[in-house]
């Protein structure tokens, strides 16, 4: 019976963290897992996450088991937060909101939403992108396929590429984007891009899928990060927005997140809530109530807001600064000429080095840096005074 179950190969993310864990050299750095962590290389619980918590003790809040679909408080203020709060989209309810285990656990529901009601339609995901789309997919039972999107020779964005597969993709397609922050390459469409972009989804009569993991961690604004999401919802037209509070909230742990379905009516909407209960019941019944007192807390209480806006902007803050140092360190050691401007132009939490499997092999067993293999590495996890020893890294890889 279970003597028959094979091994399972590791996680290509958290799998890095383990191996990270299990190095004795003093020197080693984990770049590897996208979570925020002070200069000291410490993980960072946010003040006014603190805070919360203490209102939320000192109120007695109880243990009752949340609706299905999740806190209200919570998933008005999510829905505000994304589109804005006087948005058309909102004032005519034509938004179906519930809470979801964190992006994950979001993503996986609007997953199995377009398995049972658009079977056979394809999911596009850009290539690359963040492992566990594929997999979330996969398990749903939904066919995936990529369209182009990183140019390896310009470390940039290929746009004619990515227009030309969506172009290309069968009509009414979900073509799965990335809000902001795209991750692993840090590489964001600009403003007159992302309408280029629009144009041919409606063209198509595709159906949007963003994944927005990282509002107000990318460029420090909350309201800046949704621009792309909120374009699409000025068009009127039908999309899925997946949210995540694991890092602009330092909320890992607690799972929590949001999936946002925008219909034509409000009617539709409606019944596409009630839909996602129904996903929702049979895989965990409901969702954990802690997280989402947190958001609803914060969000809630305009001094909050204001101390979390301070926050985020510190963190996108030193992840800017360290990204500034790596780079003046990359600069001034490297002798070979190599133009290094790519890691100033990409956003957000990571950087996207270009270092293939062999090199970034040779990060990980030479230099004891742990990152992904895709040659992804976490500048949430730099610190200032590990930017030289870095930057020795990167170069002695690129040229092994
Ligand atoms: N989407 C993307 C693109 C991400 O980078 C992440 C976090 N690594 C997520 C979704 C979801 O993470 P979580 O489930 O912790 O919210």
């Amino acid at each position: 019976r279970f003597e028959g179950i094979t091994m399972a190969p590791p996680d290509p993310i958290l799998g890095v963290s383990e191996a990270f864990k299990a190095d004795t050299n003093e020197l080693k750095l984990n770049l590897g897992v996208g979570a925020y962590r002070t200069e000291e290389l410490q993980p960072y619980v946010l003040n006014v996450v603190k805070k919360a918590e203490n209102l939320m003790l000192e109120r007695g809040d109880n243990k009752e088991y949340l609706p299905i679909e999740g806190l209200a408080a919570f998933n008005k203020a999510t829905a505000e937060l994304l589109f804005g709060a006087g948005h058309p989209v909102i004032k005519e309810q034509k938004v179906a909101t519930i809470q979801g285990l964190s992006g994950t656990g979001s993503l996986r529901l609007a997953a199995a939403l377009i398995e049972r009601y658009f079977p056979g339609a394809k999911v596009l995901i850009s290539a690359p992108t963040w492992g566990n789309h594929k997999n979330i997919f996969n398990d749903a039972k939904v066919p995936w396929s990529e369209y182009r999107y990183y140019d390896p020779k310009t470390i940039g964005l290929d746009f004619e590429g990515m227009i030309q597969d969506i172009k290309e993709a069968p009509e009414g397609s979900f073509i799965l984007l990335h809000g902001c922050a795209h991750n692993p390459t840090g590489i964001d469409p600009t403003p007159e891009q992302w309408v280029k972009i629009a144009d041919v989804i409606q063209e198509k009569n595709h159906i949007p899928f963003f994944d927005v993991a990282y509002q107000g961690f990318a460029s420090g604004s909350l309201d800046e990060d949704a621009a792309s999401v909120r374009l699409f919802a000025e068009r009127g037209m039908e999309f899925f927005v997946a949210q995540s509070y694991s890092k602009n909230l330092g909320l890992y742990a607690e799972r929590i997140g949001a999936i946002n379905v925008v219909c034509s009516s409000a009617d539709a909407a409606t019944r596409v809530k009630s839909q996602l209960k129904r996903i929702a019941r049979p895989m965990y019944s409901n969702p954990p109530v802690h997280g989402a007192r947190i958001v609803a807390n914060v969000v809630g209480d305009a001094t909050m807001f204001g101390e979390w806006k301070a926050e985020m902007e510190m963190m996108a803050g030193r992840i800017k600064t360290v990204r500034q140092r790596l780079y003046d360190s990359l600069v001034s050691k490297d002798k070979s000429g190599k133009d290094w401007s790519f890691i100033l132009k990409q956003i957000g939490m990571f950087s996207f080095t270009g270092l293939n499997k062999a090199q970034s092999d040779n990060m990980t067993n030479k230099w004891h840096v742990y990152m992904t293999k895709d040659g992804r590495i976490s500048l949430a996890g730099l610190s200032m005074a590990k930017c030289e020893y870095l930057a020795d890294a990167i170069i002695d890889s690129y040229h092994n």
